[in-house]
């Protein structure tokens, strides 16, 4: 589908989402929702210090806890979710990918609000304090005067690649001290923050493998090392092994699933936008790939949480159609 088209009837969805939320009741699920980096404000946004990615700041973080608790989700942590949910009820898992320090803002919302949130650590950038590539492409790329799409060009080669290779790359092109991060904005926690923050009761911590690896990206002993080892280094750092994994990017493979049975992960989390239906939910093969939405700091946060609480979309009831169409020629 032509992606005018597509762009096109989304916003008849989103428009549409509150009415079909009035008239029907929605579908009991838990809806996992992904986050990144979480901004002061938009000040610190407009700093074009690291790679926005989703936008978001704290105060939309916040808003967003609020409408799910005014509209009666129980919030859930991982290990909810393994006791096993009541399908009678709606519920919302709140992650966060990668481990930036500018995630503990997120501590007095989860506080205030009582509701607990799962972080997948990138291990290898808080043992070394090193920056994350794709910021590092972003600053550099603003800073030598590239263009935004130019910059998303270059990201989506990068996403082919290795960690090795992304860090060849970017250190012949902008110099070995590209990795060091410039300020809070941008550097991961340290492994003392984490180690503080994950003691915290609302605070659980997942895998996001060593070097943040596009595990299909990996041949079957690289995916080893990456899952295995960052499990190591996370027990080493904040005391337990983690029984969750956020594949980096969404991005997993046969080989991924198996090597997570082998390190003892129950949960995996990819970023394929949908519910996680019950009794879907309780398949174990189905808890290594759970469904998960992404919030987008730059769009109405009302209207994006409606349109994902909704069950009725026009565009995948027209995907579906164009699939069908398409198996039966
Ligand atoms: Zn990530």
């Amino acid at each position: 589908m032509k992606t005018t088209l597509r762009k096109a009837i989304h916003q008849v969805d989103v428009m549409m989402a509150p009415l079909i939320l009035s008239a029907v009741k929605e579908q009991n699920a838990l809806n996992t929702y992904l986050f990144h980096a979480l901004f002061r404000d938009e000040e610190e946004l407009a700093l074009n210090c690291c790679d926005p990615q989703q936008q978001v700041t704290v105060d939309t973080f916040r808003r967003f806890v609020a409408y799910h608790k005014s509209k009666g989700y129980t919030f859930v942590s991982p290990v909810d979710v393994l006791k096993g949910l009541d399908p009678d009820e709606r519920y919302v898992m709140i992650t966060f990918d990668d481990g930036y320090y500018n995630n503990l803002r997120a501590l007095p919302i989860l506080e205030e609000f009582n509701v607990p949130a799962l972080f997948f650590i990138s291990a290898n950038h808080v043992r070394k304090g090193k920056a994350f590539w794709w910021d590092v492409a972003y600053r550099e790329g603003k800073k030598a005067g590239m263009s935004d799409a130019a910059i998303d060009l270059e990201k989506e080669h990068l996403l082919t690649l290795t960690d090795d290779a992304i860090d060849s790359y970017l250190t012949r092109k902008y110099g070995p001290a590209c990795f060091t991060p410039i300020g809070e904005t941008d550097r991961p926690l340290t492994p003392d923050e984490l180690n503080k923050f994950a003691q915290h009761p609302l605070v659980h911590i997942g895998n996001h493998t060593c070097d943040h690896a596009v595990l299909p990206n990996y041949n079957a002993a690289g995916i080893k090392e990456q899952i295995a080892k960052a499990q190591d280094i996370l027990e080493d750092i904040v005391g337990y092994r983690p029984i969750t994994i956020a594949y980096p990017c969404g991005e997993f493979n046969d080989t991924v699933l198996k090597v997570c049975r082998e390190e003892n992960i129950k949960l995996g989390i990819t970023t394929q936008h949908a519910k996680n239906f019950s009794p879907q939910l309780y398949e174990p093969t189905n808890l290594l790939t759970l469904n998960r939405f992404t919030i987008w700091g730059k769009e109405d946060l009302i209207s994006q949480c409606d349109f994902y609480r909704s069950d009725f979309h026009v565009l995948d009831k027209m995907k579906g159609m164009i699939k069908r169409l398409k198996a039966k020629v």
